[in-house]
């Protein structure tokens, strides 16, 4: 039986028997029923509750997708991510007692569904090397409202997983690789790999059916931007989108400074002098990455402009740590717990209040503010939360 549906009870009188130091003001919610969203059975009209269904927050964001970091570990070393130099042998990573099992994501996911959640990303650190992700995919694809189910990977364990994945009901997949080049790959992904465990593995996510397949790229000065056009050349055709990332000044380890960051208008360009695309409308509003076709109709590529030009104003994402913290930006220094308050006991309803009103109080704006005091040079630095333990 799932984890909450013995905590089920009715609207009146539970909040204020709450035991916990939860902020569960603005609640909807009122019973896990993964596989039932009949609102006479279980879920109260918001209306009842004279509460907003869909949250906003303080800049009239509504919240949409939910990113899963399901783990903190990784095979590989990405010095623009996780440093080999500071995450060596003896780095103490979560210990599993704290890392958030597959009941309690599952919990989760289901209650946020209920505020107008459908797009879910599991990420990590490495999500294929969490043991058992398939049977997590299982759970997750169960859900009713989850309508679009993905994940992001290094890809090196995919050629193992790809059919498993789909079996579990993973639709579709994006899989990061900064360079065909495999002595800037080896740079980059900190391990010394070749790109051939990776190419086989989009090669098998094909095979499997996922579609459709989305590369990431990561853009570093100095570093891969030379083989940028390379890597456009090699999947124009193929069906696959590659997408150029801006290399971001995510945590606070990986040395990231405005002269390693190559704005997209120059990727553009780049590919532009051989291939030439067009830019093309988004598939909907709030998509993170710009889209491009090509001008021969042979393909698609994406850029994604957090550092030049920032999309906070679109911004619908709600991030879930590996140790159960919801975060609201990628750039935060922390977020609200919810695995304490869930082992503690709290009820569903207490969960999608903590939910609610984390994400209506939310004012984050980062990528725009940065980029506004970058232009006046009052930059000031603050600790935020690494990429690994937030997921991309
Ligand atoms: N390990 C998986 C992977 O690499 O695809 C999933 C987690 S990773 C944190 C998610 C995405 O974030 C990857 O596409 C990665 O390239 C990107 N990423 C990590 N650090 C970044 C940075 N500093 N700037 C831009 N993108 C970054
Ligand atoms: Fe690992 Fe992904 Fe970070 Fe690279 S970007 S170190 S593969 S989590
Ligand atoms: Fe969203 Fe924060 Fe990124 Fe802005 S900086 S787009 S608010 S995650």
């Amino acid at each position: 039986m799932p984890p909450g549906n013995s905590q089920r009870f009715s609207a009146s009188g539970e909040i204020s028997r709450c035991q916990l130091s939860v902020r569960a003001t603005k609640l909807v919610h009122v019973g896990y029923i993964p596989h039932h969203r009949d609102i006479g059975t279980g879920f109260l009209a918001a209306s009842e509750l004279n509460r907003p269904s869909h949250p906003v927050d303080q800049y009239q964001r509504p919240l949409r997708d939910l990113r899963i970091s399901v783990t903190d570990r990784c095979n590989f070393r990405c010095p623009y991510c996780m440093p080999a130099e500071i995450y060596g042998e003896r780095y103490e990573f979560l210990p599993r007692a704290d890392i958030l099992t597959f009941e309690e994501i599952t919990r989760i996911t289901s209650l946020i569904t209920s505020l107008g959640v459908s797009k879910i990303r599991l990420t990590g650190g490495e999500p294929l090397i969490r043991a058992d992700l398939p049977q997590l995919i299982g759970m997750l694809s169960s859900i009713p409202d989850v309508e679009d189910l993905t994940l992001t990977t290094n890809g090196y364990l995919l050629e193992k997983f790809a059919n498993q994945l789909v079996e579990a009901g993973l639709q579709r997949i994006t899989v990061s690789l900064d360079s065909l080049d495999d002595e800037v790959f080896r740079k980059m992904n900190g391990r010394n790999f070749d790109t051939e465990p990776v190419l086989k593995g989009i090669a098998a996510a094909e095979k499997a059916g996922l579609s459709p397949i989305k590369i990431n790229a990561v853009v570093e000065k100095g570093v891969n931007d030379h083989t940028l056009v390379e890597l456009a050349r090699h999947f124009k055709g193929s069906g696959h989108i590659v997408r150029f990332i801006e290399f971001m000044d995510v945590g606070n380890l990986n040395g990231w400074n405005m002269e390693k960051v190559v704005p997209s208008r120059e990727v553009i360009d780049a590919i532009s002098a051989e291939l030439p695309p067009e830019p093309i409308e988004p598939n909907y509003p709030g998509e993170v990455a710009r889209r491009w076709r090509y001008v021969d109709g042979d393909g698609e590529i994406g850029v994604i402009t957090s550092v030049t030009e920032p999309f906070c104003g679109d911004c619908t994402r709600a991030r879930l740590t590996t140790d159960g913290n919801l975060v609201t930006c990628l750039f935060a220094a922390g977020g609200t717990d919810l695995r304490g308050p869930m082992r503690a006991g709290a009820s569903d309803e207490e969960l999608v209040g903590l939910i609610s009103s984390t994400w209506q109080d939310r004012t984050d704006r980062y990528s725009a503010e940065r980029t506004a005091t970058l232009n006046t040079g009052d930059e000031r630095p603050r600790k935020k939360i690494e990429m690994y333990q937030i997921g991309g």
